[in-house]
Protein backbone atom coordinates (compact mmCIF):
# COMPACT_ATOMS: atom_id res chain seq x y z
CA UNK A 1 0.00 0.00 0.00
CA UNK A 2 1.31 3.56 -1.23
CA UNK A 3 1.00 5.84 2.04
CA UNK A 4 0.43 9.70 1.09
CA UNK A 5 2.58 11.78 3.08
CA UNK A 6 1.28 15.39 2.87
CA UNK A 7 0.70 17.05 5.91
CA UNK A 8 -3.00 19.10 6.06
CA UNK A 9 -3.72 22.20 7.63
CA UNK A 10 -5.27 21.52 10.78
CA UNK A 11 -8.29 23.79 11.71
CA UNK A 12 -7.96 23.39 15.94
CA UNK A 13 -6.77 20.88 18.28
CA UNK A 14 -9.01 19.07 20.81
CA UNK A 15 -7.82 18.48 24.19
CA UNK A 16 -9.69 15.45 26.08
CA UNK A 17 -8.86 13.83 29.73
CA UNK A 18 -6.76 10.87 29.29
CA UNK A 19 -9.15 7.62 29.43
CA UNK A 20 -8.67 6.65 32.75
CA UNK A 21 -8.20 8.59 35.93
CA UNK A 22 -4.92 9.76 36.28
CA UNK A 23 -3.88 9.61 32.72
CA UNK A 24 -2.69 12.15 31.05
CA UNK A 25 -4.31 14.37 28.00
CA UNK A 26 -4.58 13.49 24.60
CA UNK A 27 -4.78 16.15 22.25
CA UNK A 28 -6.61 15.47 18.53
CA UNK A 29 -5.74 17.34 15.46
CA UNK A 30 -8.93 18.63 13.44
CA UNK A 31 -7.75 18.92 9.74
CA UNK A 32 -9.41 21.81 8.18
CA UNK A 33 -11.27 19.57 5.82
CA UNK A 34 -12.94 18.18 8.75
CA UNK A 35 -14.36 21.21 10.38
CA UNK A 36 -18.05 21.76 10.64
CA UNK A 37 -20.06 22.83 13.42
CA UNK A 38 -19.58 21.63 17.71
CA UNK A 39 -21.52 18.90 18.29
CA UNK A 40 -23.98 18.20 15.18
CA UNK A 41 -25.91 20.70 12.82
CA UNK A 42 -29.19 21.20 13.89
CA UNK A 43 -32.40 23.05 13.42
CA UNK A 44 -33.81 23.86 16.81
CA UNK A 45 -37.44 24.84 15.02
CA UNK A 46 -37.33 21.64 13.76
CA UNK A 47 -36.63 19.98 16.42
CA UNK A 48 -39.14 21.56 18.74
CA UNK A 49 -41.91 20.73 16.01
CA UNK A 50 -40.89 17.03 15.84
CA UNK A 51 -40.70 16.73 19.95
CA UNK A 52 -44.05 18.27 20.60
CA UNK A 53 -45.76 16.51 17.52
CA UNK A 54 -44.46 13.49 16.85
CA UNK A 55 -42.45 13.01 20.26
CA UNK A 56 -39.86 9.96 20.58
CA UNK A 57 -41.19 6.72 22.28
CA UNK A 58 -39.66 3.76 23.01
CA UNK A 59 -38.45 0.89 20.65
CA UNK A 60 -40.03 -1.28 23.41
CA UNK A 61 -42.95 0.37 22.89
CA UNK A 62 -43.41 1.24 19.26
CA UNK A 63 -41.89 -1.81 18.10
CA UNK A 64 -43.65 -4.65 19.93
CA UNK A 65 -43.81 -6.46 16.95
CA UNK A 66 -40.55 -6.82 15.50
CA UNK A 67 -39.13 -7.48 18.88
CA UNK A 68 -41.73 -10.72 19.59
CA UNK A 69 -40.36 -12.19 16.53
CA UNK A 70 -36.69 -11.72 17.34
CA UNK A 71 -37.71 -14.50 20.34
CA UNK A 72 -39.00 -16.39 17.19
CA UNK A 73 -35.19 -17.13 15.44
CA UNK A 74 -32.99 -16.60 18.26
CA UNK A 75 -30.67 -19.38 18.75
CA UNK A 76 -30.81 -21.65 22.11
CA UNK A 77 -27.62 -19.93 23.01
CA UNK A 78 -29.03 -15.97 22.28
CA UNK A 79 -32.33 -16.89 24.43
CA UNK A 80 -30.91 -18.07 26.85
CA UNK A 81 -28.13 -15.95 27.48
CA UNK A 82 -30.96 -12.75 27.30
CA UNK A 83 -33.17 -14.34 29.93
CA UNK A 84 -29.94 -14.86 32.31
CA UNK A 85 -29.24 -11.23 31.43
CA UNK A 86 -33.03 -9.95 32.09
CA UNK A 87 -32.92 -12.36 35.87
CA UNK A 88 -29.92 -10.30 36.32
CA UNK A 89 -30.38 -6.87 35.46
CA UNK A 90 -33.94 -6.84 37.45
CA UNK A 91 -33.58 -6.24 40.87
CA UNK A 92 -31.56 -3.12 39.89
CA UNK A 93 -33.65 -1.85 36.84
CA UNK A 94 -36.33 -1.68 39.70
CA UNK A 95 -33.86 0.25 42.15
CA UNK A 96 -33.47 2.65 39.26
CA UNK A 97 -37.32 2.92 38.72
CA UNK A 98 -37.89 4.62 42.24
CA UNK A 99 -34.33 6.15 42.74
CA UNK A 100 -35.74 9.59 42.29
CA UNK A 101 -37.66 9.31 45.39
CA UNK A 102 -34.94 8.47 47.62
CA UNK A 103 -33.88 11.51 50.30
CA UNK A 104 -30.26 12.66 50.51
CA UNK A 105 -27.83 11.45 52.62
CA UNK A 106 -25.53 13.44 53.77
CA UNK A 107 -25.83 17.91 54.35
CA UNK A 108 -25.52 20.04 51.28
CA UNK A 109 -22.88 22.51 51.11
CA UNK A 110 -24.39 25.11 48.91
CA UNK A 111 -21.44 27.25 48.27
CA UNK A 112 -19.90 23.94 46.35
CA UNK A 113 -20.36 23.03 42.56
CA UNK A 114 -20.00 19.52 42.38
CA UNK A 115 -19.06 18.54 38.76
CA UNK A 116 -15.50 17.43 39.16
CA UNK A 117 -16.00 15.54 42.57
CA UNK A 118 -18.62 13.62 40.43
CA UNK A 119 -16.83 13.75 37.74
CA UNK A 120 -13.83 12.25 39.83
CA UNK A 121 -15.87 9.77 41.26
CA UNK A 122 -17.15 8.52 38.06
CA UNK A 123 -13.85 7.98 36.65
CA UNK A 124 -12.44 6.07 39.71
CA UNK A 125 -15.39 4.04 39.23
CA UNK A 126 -14.35 2.67 35.19
CA UNK A 127 -16.59 5.43 33.16
CA UNK A 128 -14.39 6.73 30.38
CA UNK A 129 -16.43 9.51 29.65
CA UNK A 130 -18.31 11.53 31.85
CA UNK A 131 -19.98 14.64 30.70
CA UNK A 132 -22.78 17.30 32.03
CA UNK A 133 -25.50 18.68 30.41
CA UNK A 134 -29.21 20.15 30.60
CA UNK A 135 -31.51 16.69 30.42
CA UNK A 136 -32.94 17.48 27.15
CA UNK A 137 -36.88 16.55 27.47
CA UNK A 138 -37.00 17.06 23.48
CA UNK A 139 -35.29 13.62 23.30
CA UNK A 140 -37.39 12.15 26.25
CA UNK A 141 -40.28 9.12 25.57
CA UNK A 142 -43.65 9.56 25.86
CA UNK A 143 -43.77 6.85 28.21
CA UNK A 144 -41.02 8.41 30.43
CA UNK A 145 -41.38 12.03 29.95
CA UNK A 146 -43.58 12.55 33.94
CA UNK A 147 -41.42 9.81 35.43
CA UNK A 148 -37.62 12.06 34.66
CA UNK A 149 -37.54 14.86 37.69
CA UNK A 150 -34.38 16.62 37.77
CA UNK A 151 -32.49 19.05 35.62
CA UNK A 152 -29.18 18.45 34.96
CA UNK A 153 -27.81 14.89 32.98
CA UNK A 154 -24.52 13.35 33.83
CA UNK A 155 -23.88 11.58 30.86
CA UNK A 156 -21.80 8.17 31.70
CA UNK A 157 -19.88 5.87 28.94
CA UNK A 158 -18.45 2.21 29.91
CA UNK A 159 -16.54 0.88 27.86
CA UNK A 160 -17.36 -2.72 26.51
CA UNK A 161 -13.98 -5.07 26.41
CA UNK A 162 -11.78 -4.42 23.69
CA UNK A 163 -10.95 -7.61 22.47
CA UNK A 164 -14.45 -9.56 23.10
CA UNK A 165 -15.34 -6.74 20.69
CA UNK A 166 -13.58 -7.51 18.03
CA UNK A 167 -14.66 -11.14 18.04
CA UNK A 168 -18.35 -9.49 16.37
CA UNK A 169 -20.62 -10.36 15.40
CA UNK A 170 -20.44 -13.18 17.75
CA UNK A 171 -21.36 -14.53 21.09
CA UNK A 172 -18.00 -13.74 22.91
CA UNK A 173 -19.24 -10.41 21.62
CA UNK A 174 -22.91 -10.21 23.20
CA UNK A 175 -21.19 -11.25 26.68
CA UNK A 176 -19.45 -8.41 26.56
CA UNK A 177 -22.53 -5.94 25.06
CA UNK A 178 -24.93 -7.23 28.00
CA UNK A 179 -22.35 -7.87 30.32
CA UNK A 180 -21.29 -3.86 30.26
CA UNK A 181 -24.86 -3.27 30.67
CA UNK A 182 -24.46 -5.40 33.79
CA UNK A 183 -21.89 -3.35 35.23
CA UNK A 184 -23.02 -0.09 34.57
CA UNK A 185 -26.55 -0.54 36.34
CA UNK A 186 -24.17 -1.52 39.26
CA UNK A 187 -21.92 1.85 39.45
CA UNK A 188 -24.48 3.74 38.74
CA UNK A 189 -26.21 2.65 41.59
CA UNK A 190 -23.08 3.04 43.59
CA UNK A 191 -22.89 7.32 42.01
CA UNK A 192 -25.86 8.09 42.83
CA UNK A 193 -25.58 7.12 46.37
CA UNK A 194 -22.66 9.47 46.16
CA UNK A 195 -24.41 12.16 45.02
CA UNK A 196 -26.89 11.18 47.76
CA UNK A 197 -23.89 11.59 50.71
CA UNK A 198 -22.84 15.36 49.15
CA UNK A 199 -26.73 16.27 49.95
CA UNK A 200 -28.91 16.03 46.82
CA UNK A 201 -30.97 13.54 44.74
CA UNK A 202 -30.15 11.26 41.61
CA UNK A 203 -32.49 9.28 39.49
CA UNK A 204 -30.74 6.68 37.68
CA UNK A 205 -31.78 6.11 34.01
CA UNK A 206 -30.93 2.03 34.02
CA UNK A 207 -29.23 1.26 30.34
CA UNK A 208 -32.25 -1.49 30.42
CA UNK A 209 -34.86 1.30 30.53
CA UNK A 210 -34.04 4.28 28.58
CA UNK A 211 -35.88 7.42 29.19
CA UNK A 212 -34.82 8.83 25.98
CA UNK A 213 -32.48 9.43 22.42
CA UNK A 214 -29.07 9.48 24.64
CA UNK A 215 -26.62 10.16 21.85
CA UNK A 216 -27.69 13.82 21.61
CA UNK A 217 -27.16 14.77 24.93
CA UNK A 218 -23.89 12.94 24.70
CA UNK A 219 -23.05 14.91 22.04
CA UNK A 220 -23.84 18.20 23.87
CA UNK A 221 -21.78 16.88 26.49
CA UNK A 222 -18.93 17.41 24.95
CA UNK A 223 -18.51 13.49 25.01
CA UNK A 224 -17.94 12.76 20.90
CA UNK A 225 -19.88 13.07 17.51
CA UNK A 226 -22.66 11.11 15.93
CA UNK A 227 -21.12 8.90 13.02
CA UNK A 228 -22.72 7.09 10.11
CA UNK A 229 -23.24 3.86 12.36
CA UNK A 230 -25.73 5.94 14.52
CA UNK A 231 -23.93 5.20 17.46
CA UNK A 232 -21.87 8.09 19.43
CA UNK A 233 -18.12 7.78 18.38
CA UNK A 234 -16.35 9.07 21.98
CA UNK A 235 -12.43 9.99 21.77
CA UNK A 236 -11.17 6.68 23.68
CA UNK A 237 -13.56 4.15 22.48
CA UNK A 238 -15.51 5.30 19.62
CA UNK A 239 -18.72 3.32 19.82
CA UNK A 240 -17.35 0.63 22.07
CA UNK A 241 -19.11 2.34 24.51
CA UNK A 242 -22.39 1.92 26.68
CA UNK A 243 -24.10 4.95 27.22
CA UNK A 244 -26.28 5.80 30.81
CA UNK A 245 -27.43 8.90 31.94
CA UNK A 246 -28.42 9.97 35.70
CA UNK A 247 -30.04 13.30 36.46
CA UNK A 248 -29.24 15.50 39.31
CA UNK A 249 -30.47 18.64 41.07
CA UNK A 250 -27.09 19.21 42.46
CA UNK A 251 -25.50 21.99 41.21
CA UNK A 252 -23.33 21.14 38.22
CA UNK A 253 -21.69 22.99 35.43
CA UNK A 254 -22.86 21.86 32.28
CA UNK A 255 -20.36 20.92 29.34
CA UNK A 256 -20.23 22.05 25.85
CA UNK A 257 -20.06 20.16 22.15
CA UNK A 258 -16.73 19.69 20.20
CA UNK A 259 -16.44 19.71 16.86
CA UNK A 260 -13.91 16.17 16.67
CA UNK A 261 -14.55 16.40 12.67
CA UNK A 262 -16.30 13.34 12.65
CA UNK A 263 -18.77 14.95 10.82
CA UNK A 264 -17.41 15.39 7.78
CA UNK A 265 -14.45 12.35 8.86
CA UNK A 266 -17.72 9.97 8.08
CA UNK A 267 -18.81 11.26 4.61
CA UNK A 268 -14.87 10.35 3.45
CA UNK A 269 -14.55 6.91 5.40
CA UNK A 270 -17.82 5.06 4.82
CA UNK A 271 -16.35 1.79 6.09
CA UNK A 272 -19.79 1.22 8.29
CA UNK A 273 -21.53 1.68 5.06
CA UNK A 274 -20.11 -0.44 2.77
CA UNK A 275 -19.87 -3.15 5.22
CA UNK A 276 -23.22 -3.68 6.79
CA UNK A 277 -24.04 -6.95 5.62
CA UNK A 278 -27.69 -5.74 5.80
CA UNK A 279 -27.16 -2.42 3.86
CA UNK A 280 -29.29 -0.55 6.46
CA UNK A 281 -26.96 1.99 6.55
CA UNK A 282 -27.14 4.76 4.36
CA UNK A 283 -24.14 6.69 2.76
CA UNK A 284 -25.95 10.19 2.27
CA UNK A 285 -27.16 12.54 5.41
CA UNK A 286 -30.73 13.82 5.73
CA UNK A 287 -32.58 15.81 8.13
CA UNK A 288 -33.95 13.74 10.98
CA UNK A 289 -36.27 15.59 13.24
CA UNK A 290 -33.92 18.65 13.37
CA UNK A 291 -30.52 17.35 12.78
CA UNK A 292 -28.38 16.35 9.99
CA UNK A 293 -27.49 12.71 9.95
CA UNK A 294 -27.37 9.70 8.03
CA UNK A 295 -30.16 7.59 8.85
CA UNK A 296 -30.36 3.74 9.59
CA UNK A 297 -33.15 1.68 7.66
CA UNK A 298 -34.38 -0.53 10.81
CA UNK A 299 -35.63 -2.97 8.63
CA UNK A 300 -32.67 -3.89 6.68
CA UNK A 301 -30.83 -4.10 10.48
CA UNK A 302 -33.47 -6.00 12.69
CA UNK A 303 -33.12 -9.72 11.00
CA UNK A 304 -29.26 -9.34 10.51
CA UNK A 305 -29.39 -8.48 14.45
CA UNK A 306 -31.53 -11.19 15.92
CA UNK A 307 -30.39 -13.53 13.74
CA UNK A 308 -26.34 -13.34 13.77
CA UNK A 309 -25.48 -12.75 17.32
CA UNK A 310 -26.77 -8.93 17.66
CA UNK A 311 -24.38 -8.13 14.56
CA UNK A 312 -22.70 -4.93 15.49
CA UNK A 313 -20.51 -4.81 12.55
CA UNK A 314 -21.09 -1.35 11.97
CA UNK A 315 -18.76 -0.92 15.49
CA UNK A 316 -16.32 -3.48 14.70
CA UNK A 317 -15.10 -2.05 11.57
CA UNK A 318 -15.52 1.89 12.94
CA UNK A 319 -11.74 2.88 12.76
CA UNK A 320 -12.59 5.00 15.62
CA UNK A 321 -13.79 2.27 17.37
CA UNK A 322 -11.07 0.08 16.39
CA UNK A 323 -7.65 2.53 16.67
CA UNK A 324 -9.16 5.56 18.49
CA UNK A 325 -9.70 8.71 17.96
CA UNK A 326 -6.60 10.17 17.98
CA UNK A 327 -4.42 7.91 16.14
CA UNK A 328 -7.36 8.20 13.20
CA UNK A 329 -7.13 11.80 13.02
CA UNK A 330 -3.33 12.34 13.36
CA UNK A 331 -3.00 9.69 10.46
CA UNK A 332 -5.70 11.92 8.39
CA UNK A 333 -3.94 14.60 8.92
CA UNK A 334 -0.84 13.51 7.53
CA UNK A 335 -2.23 11.24 4.80
CA UNK A 336 -5.69 12.21 3.92
CA UNK A 337 -6.40 8.87 4.30
CA UNK A 338 -8.72 6.89 6.58
CA UNK A 339 -6.65 4.46 8.94
CA UNK A 340 -7.17 0.79 8.44
CA UNK A 341 -9.48 1.54 5.27
CA UNK A 342 -9.79 -1.42 2.56
CA UNK A 343 -7.92 -3.95 4.60
CA UNK A 344 -8.52 -7.02 6.48
CA UNK A 345 -7.88 -6.02 9.90
CA UNK A 346 -10.18 -3.19 10.04
CA UNK A 347 -13.18 -4.59 7.57
CA UNK A 348 -13.20 -8.54 7.69
CA UNK A 349 -15.50 -9.90 9.80
CA UNK A 350 -16.91 -14.12 9.62
CA UNK A 351 -21.29 -15.16 9.89
CA UNK A 352 -20.05 -18.61 9.41
CA UNK A 353 -24.00 -19.16 8.54
CA UNK A 354 -23.99 -17.08 5.63
CA UNK A 355 -20.55 -18.94 4.01
CA UNK A 356 -17.72 -17.83 6.58
CA UNK A 357 -15.08 -14.80 6.29
CA UNK A 358 -15.76 -11.68 4.62
CA UNK A 359 -12.88 -9.42 3.61
CA UNK A 360 -12.94 -6.27 2.25
CA UNK A 361 -15.88 -5.93 -0.82
CA UNK A 362 -17.57 -9.10 -0.02
CA UNK A 363 -20.79 -9.04 1.54
CA UNK A 364 -23.41 -11.88 2.19
CA UNK A 365 -26.09 -12.23 0.42
CA UNK A 366 -30.01 -12.21 1.46
CA UNK A 367 -32.92 -12.51 -0.42
CA UNK A 368 -35.85 -10.45 -0.20
CA UNK A 369 -37.73 -12.96 2.37
CA UNK A 370 -35.15 -12.43 5.00
CA UNK A 371 -35.92 -9.09 5.50
CA UNK A 372 -39.43 -9.56 5.80
CA UNK A 373 -40.54 -9.09 9.52
CA UNK A 374 -43.37 -7.92 11.50
CA UNK A 375 -43.87 -3.96 11.88
CA UNK A 376 -44.86 -1.52 14.48
CA UNK A 377 -46.70 -2.94 17.69
CA UNK A 378 -48.54 -6.07 18.44
CA UNK A 379 -52.06 -4.48 17.51
CA UNK A 380 -50.25 -2.77 14.33
CA UNK A 381 -49.29 -6.68 13.07
CA UNK A 382 -52.23 -8.68 14.49
CA UNK A 383 -54.49 -5.93 12.25
CA UNK A 384 -52.31 -6.57 9.30
CA UNK A 385 -52.41 -9.80 9.48
CA UNK A 386 -56.55 -10.17 10.23
CA UNK A 387 -56.28 -7.81 6.94
CA UNK A 388 -54.27 -10.76 4.97
CA UNK A 389 -56.50 -13.23 6.50
CA UNK A 390 -60.10 -11.38 4.97
CA UNK A 391 -58.23 -10.78 1.88
CA UNK A 392 -57.38 -14.42 1.38
CA UNK A 393 -60.83 -15.71 2.33
CA UNK A 394 -62.06 -12.93 -0.43
CA UNK A 395 -64.65 -11.72 2.67
CA UNK A 396 -65.17 -11.16 6.03
CA UNK A 397 -65.95 -14.85 7.91
CA UNK A 398 -66.52 -15.29 11.72
CA UNK A 399 -63.46 -17.68 12.04
CA UNK A 400 -61.22 -14.74 11.32
CA UNK A 401 -63.46 -12.33 13.37
CA UNK A 402 -63.14 -14.73 16.25
CA UNK A 403 -59.84 -14.89 16.15
CA UNK A 404 -59.08 -11.21 15.69
CA UNK A 405 -61.31 -10.70 18.63
CA UNK A 406 -59.72 -13.11 20.94
CA UNK A 407 -56.05 -12.18 20.44
CA UNK A 408 -56.87 -8.53 20.42
CA UNK A 409 -58.23 -9.26 24.23
CA UNK A 410 -55.26 -10.82 24.88
CA UNK A 411 -53.00 -8.10 23.95
CA UNK A 412 -55.00 -5.72 25.46
CA UNK A 413 -54.09 -7.21 28.65
CA UNK A 414 -50.56 -7.17 28.38
CA UNK A 415 -49.37 -3.94 29.51
CA UNK A 416 -46.77 -1.54 28.21
CA UNK A 417 -43.09 -1.32 29.55
CA UNK A 418 -39.82 0.47 27.77
CA UNK A 419 -37.52 -2.26 29.29
CA UNK A 420 -35.38 -4.35 27.83
CA UNK A 421 -34.29 -1.45 25.20
CA UNK A 422 -30.53 -2.00 25.61
S1 LIG B 1 -25.99 -3.96 13.28
FE1 LIG B 1 -25.29 -5.03 11.41
S2 LIG B 1 -27.06 -4.92 10.04
FE2 LIG B 1 -27.40 -3.42 11.64
S3 LIG B 1 -26.58 -1.52 10.80
FE3 LIG B 1 -24.96 -2.45 12.00
S4 LIG B 1 -23.80 -3.64 10.51
FE4 LIG B 1 -25.76 -3.18 9.59
S1 LIG C 1 -16.91 3.50 10.13
FE1 LIG C 1 -16.26 5.45 9.31
S2 LIG C 1 -18.16 6.29 8.48
FE2 LIG C 1 -18.74 4.70 9.88
S3 LIG C 1 -19.05 5.69 11.84
FE3 LIG C 1 -16.95 4.96 11.82
S4 LIG C 1 -15.79 6.73 11.10
FE4 LIG C 1 -17.91 7.11 10.56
Amino acid sequence: MVIKTTTRKISHIVTRPGRTDGDDDISIPVADQLRTTPGIPKRESDLAFYSRTYPLESQSIEKTADRDWTWTVFSDEVADYLNQHIETTKPMVDIAEVSADQPPTGIPDHAKNLTEDIRSKAKELGFGEVGFTRYDRRYAFKVKKGWVKFEHAICLALEQDYRQTQTIPSMEAEYTHYGTYEDENRLGIILAEYIREQGYRAQIHSPNDNSAAYIPMFVEAGLGQLGANGQLLSPHFGSRARLMIITTDAPVTHDTPIDYGIHKFCDICQVCVNRCPGRALVKEKVWWRGAEKNKLIYERCRPVMAKYEGCGVCMKVCPVQRYGMQPVMEHFVETGEVLGKDTDNLEGYTIEERGGYFGPGKLPKFDRKFFDIPHGNREDWLFEQFKEAVKEKGGLDGESLGQFGSKLSELLEVEDTSRGDE
